[in-house]
């Protein structure tokens, strides 16, 4: 068993630490809280162990919350760490982790130097036995997931990437200007991507006063052949991606995955909107959405088995997608948008 602890319990690390207790390889030792709120109520409820730093341990405690340990114990505890701190904050604790001798998974909020960038469909076996793994952010994870296939069967000349980004979580207090569009010219997107597959590609992201999802186009310039409408579908039929022909709007898909009981609305993948697809000459026009609370939840799964070594990345990206539902998921959302 590997012994794996989350430090950050929020919208990355409380999707990360459900998954890793539900996984047959993995035992969740706890997670860090360091604000008494209402998450650490509710991950009590759910049985998992909190730890917080030696000097908050009173607050908590007056709150009603047990506190299992300090902050310091649950990282002893751990042979992978999940880092889910807040964007940059996970490079303070790189040292703090260095010095104990342990791995650690960061998230795409730290800078690329920090570790391994890191897709399980794209680099899963350079992740092996590596001691720090990025896995890169929810955009790039969705452009890997839908260009590493791409690129092995199609040659690709340039990708033009567009970003529509949410400019909140659902949860957060921080977030965009209401009555503005933010935008920003050759973003850190297309460099991302290709700290992970080498793909020509530029990319610009504009920011948006909305919640759910964002949503990218990417328009790919092909040398030779393209993929037609068939192909798309063909090609992503075993991938941890959805295909949806009749989706019109994100909140469709929010909703869908509501009807459907899932937790948290997570569905774990893009969504590839196929009738977005438009081609002219070698070039095609695609877009996705991609829920950005939960896309990069199987990644994180299968970076902690990669640096222990535990599984191949067939079979691990088989066992994450069968513990999140992804395969049951993926089939009646491509059913709802046929
Ligand atoms: P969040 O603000 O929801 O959660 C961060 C948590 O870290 C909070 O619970 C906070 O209390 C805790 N924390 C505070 N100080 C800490 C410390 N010193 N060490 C460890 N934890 C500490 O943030 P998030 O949205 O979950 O983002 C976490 C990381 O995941 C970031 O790098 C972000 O860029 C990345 N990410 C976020 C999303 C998203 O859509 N939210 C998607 C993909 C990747």
């Amino acid at each position: 068993m590997i012994n794996v602890c989350v430090n950050g319990y929020g919208t990355i690390g409380k999707r990360v630490a459900d998954a890793a207790k539900a996984h047959s390889k993995i035992r969740l030792v706890g997670v860090s809280k360091y604000s008494a709120d209402a998450d650490a109520s509710i991950a009590r409820m759910q049985g998992i162990d909190v730890f917080v730093p030696k000097e908050s341990a009173g607050a908590f405690e007056s709150k009603g919350v047990e506190v299992s340990g300090t902050v310091e114990e649950l990282l002893d505890k751990a042979d992978s760490i999940v880092d889910a701190s807040p964007d940059g904050v996970g490079r303070k604790n790189r040292v703090v982790y260095e010095e104990k001798g342990k791995k650690a998974v960061f998230q795409g909020g730290e800078e690329a130097g920090i570790g391994l960038s890191f897709n399980a469909r794209s680099n899963f076996e350079k992740a092996l036995n590596q001691n720090f793994i990025r896995v890169v952010s929810c955009n790039t994870t969705g452009y890997c997931r839908i260009l590493k296939p791409l690129t092995e069967r199609y040659k690709i000349k340039h990708v033009f990437a567009s970003l529509i980004r949410r400019g909140a979580d659902l949860n957060d207090a921080k977030g965009s200007q209401l009555n503005s569009v933010e935008w920003k010219a050759k973003s850190h997107h297309a460099s991302d991507v290709q700290s992970v597959i080498d793909v020509p590609m530029s990319s610009i992201a504009f920011k948006v006063p909305h919640t759910h999802s964002h949503i990218n186009s990417m328009f790919i310039e092909f040398d030779g052949e393209k993929p037609g409408k068939d192909d798309i579908y063909e090609l992503f039929r075993n991938e941890r991606v959805a295909l949806l022909n009749t989706a019109a709007t994100s909140s469709q898909i929010v909703e869908a995955a509501r009807d459907l009981g899932l937790k948290r609305y997570d569905i774990f993948m893009p969504c590839l909107l196929v009738n977005t697809y438009m081609a002219n000459g070698n070039s095609v026009f695609l877009s996705f959405a991609v829920p950005q609370e939960s896309i990069v939840v199987p990644e994180n799964i299968d970076a902690i088995i990669a640096q222990n070594s535990a599984m191949s990345r067939e079979e691990s990206m088989r066992t994450t997608d069968k513990l999140l539902g992804i395969p049951d998921i993926k089939e009646k959302l491509e059913k709802a948008f046929s």
